[in-house]
């Protein structure tokens, strides 16, 4: 498990962010402590009771105002993320896109999926009427990582808010000024609306743990599993609940009958697109052997031109985490020592803060790049007999966040196989594009699910209500006034619907 430190500068007082590939300042704010954090807590529950009260059409509306709003403005907005996280300006755009599409989705979907449901009571209480409605839990406290700090957090937040909860959102401290704009566009889209619907707090891990220890109703994670373990741990004090998105190390699948230019490109995206800084990103590829000739050449000749920089020319950014190029430095020198060799750029490549594309062929599966979570732009490359060993292979990970396929006909038979929360058949990482898709992993890749009904559903909790309509006489059930004759009919109708399976 690979544990992503933070190195935003931070003062006891101050925060400040800086770009990434120049070091160039982008802004500073102060940094939240605990006292801050409660009134934000305080503000926001305040903010609850009308935000619930408006109901899903209100909500709807609020949403798709804030919704224009950000892509009436996705310029500025897009300048903000490049320079505060360092990836281009159409990595920034289509990720706001992204985003923008799952906040349409959840408002337009609230009502359909959280709106009360009458439901069968059953012949013993055929005389009660039942009814499920979903609440929200209040007050969300929302976490969030800098590799995609807008699509990530959205995913939470928006349908946090589509469901009736206010949201407390503590951007990652490398991406603070983006967490600012994207909650300040919320107030300037509705501006008849109370403060502390959507508030930021911002500061370093200690913000955000102030913000899990706050009471807040429920916590919504993204960010690495070791951070993940301790809100889990520091939220079970009050059994708040948690959804937790955390690491991967997702695995693509190349059959031998897949279109292997096409796999190729796909895998050359998801690979190195934001610099590898994705949590769905493929870092293992297993390829079958009877093509792993033709997908070794496809894959180079999409990867050895793509580079690293800061202007419009670049295909990804630099690092935005300094410390991430010790780890990428660590996986690679580790795999060419016990065996493996380098297909594409090798050590040479990482010049901080950029690192050019890195294909591994043949690493140890039991080597720290094909183990740990990577984050770079890089990725391994082994060939395997059948597809069946290319799934055991992909499966042997403790993490399972997401995985890809290639194949023209067995696609969706080796999907169903994969131990993962998301897999996209050929093509890279469709499902998070996809709103009505949940998305979430398994094993250390978390825990819960954001997106799509069940990410609107993990944002409420039902609430059952069970209404007597008329009385049975004779028929009372669950009174001290019950008779012997009412158990002995009930008695022979449970004989006469149960009692006979053969
Ligand atoms: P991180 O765990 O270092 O930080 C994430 C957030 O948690 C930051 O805002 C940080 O300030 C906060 N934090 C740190 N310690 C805390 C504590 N004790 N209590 C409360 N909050 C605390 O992760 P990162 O480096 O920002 O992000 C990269 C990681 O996120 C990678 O592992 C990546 O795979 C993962 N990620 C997962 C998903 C997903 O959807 N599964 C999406 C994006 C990123």
């Amino acid at each position: 498990m690979t544990e992503t430190p933070t190195t935003a500068p931070v003062s006891a007082t101050m925060i400040a962010t800086a770009n990434p590939a120049t070091g160039e300042p982008v802004g500073s704010w102060p940094v939240d402590g605990a006292a801050t954090v409660a009134a934000a807590v305080e503000r926001a529950r305040v903010a609850a009771q009308t935000w619930r009260e408006l109901g899903f059409t209100e909500r709807k509306r609020a949403l798709q105002r804030w919704a224009a709003h950000l892509v009436v403005n996705v310029d500025e907005f897009c300048a903000l993320i490049s320079a505060e996280n360092g990836k281009t300006a159409d990595d920034a755009y289509l990720e706001v896109v992204t985003a923008v599409e799952h906040l349409n989705w959840a408002a337009v979907n609230a009502r359909k999926i959280l709106g009360p449901k009458k439901v069968w009571p059953g012949m013993m209480m055929a005389n009660h009427e039942a009814v499920i409605e979903q609440r929200p839990h209040g007050v969300v406290g929302v976490i969030g990582p800098w590799n995609y700090p807008v699509y990530t957090p959205n995913g939470s937040i928006a349908y946090a808010l589509a469901a009736g909860n206010t949201v407390v959102f503590k951007p990652s401290e490398l991406t603070t000024g983006v967490g600012h704009w994207y909650a300040d566009a919320f107030a300037a889209a509705n501006p008849a609306l109370p403060e502390g619907i959507l508030s930021v707090v911002s500061g370093p891990g200690e913000t955000g743990r102030a913000l899990v220890e706050s009471g807040v109703d429920m916590i919504a994670f993204t960010g690495s599993t070791a951070t993940g373990k301790r809100i889990m741990a520091a939220a079970a004090a009050r059994l708040t609940p948690v959804v937790l998105e955390c690491g991967g190390k997702d695995a693509a699948i190349v059959a031998e009958d897949a279109d292997i230019a096409a796999a190729a490109d796909a895998v050359a995206w998801s690979a190195m697109a934001n610099s590898g800084q994705t949590c769905v990103g493929t870092e293992r590829c297993y390829v079958v052997a009877s093509v792993l000739d033709e997908f070794l050449a496809e894959l180079t000749k999409r990867v050895t031109d793509l580079r690293p920089g800061s202007g419009p020319d670049a295909s990804y950014g630099p690092m935005t985490l300094p410390s991430q190029v010790d780890v990428i430095t660590k996986h690679v020198e580790d795999a060419l020592a016990n065996g493996g060799t380098a297909v594409v750029g090798g050590p040479e490549s990482i010049e901080a803060p950029f690192v050019g594309p890195i294909v591994l062929l043949d690493v140890p599966e039991d080597s720290v790049a094909v183990r740990e979570e990577t984050f770079g732009p890089t990725l391994t490359v082994r060939s395997v007999r059948t597809v069946e060993e290319a799934i055991e292979l992909a499966n042997a990970s403790e993490y399972g966040l997401a995985s890809s396929v290639f194949s023209r006909k067995r696609g969706m038979e080796i999907a169903r196989q994969l131990r993962a929360g998301a897999t996209s058949v050929n093509s890279p990482a469709a499902y998070a594009a996809i709103p009505a898709l949940p998305f979430g992993g398994v094993g250390e890749s978390g825990i819960g699910r954001i997106h799509g009904a069940a990410g609107l559903l993990g944002f409420t909790r039902p609430h059952s209500i069970a209404r007597q309509r008329f009385m049975i006489p004779g028929m009372a059930l669950l009174s001290f006034a019950r008779t012997e004759s009412t158990l002995s009919t009930v008695r022979k109708l449970t004989a006469l619907r149960f009692g006979r399976a053969k």
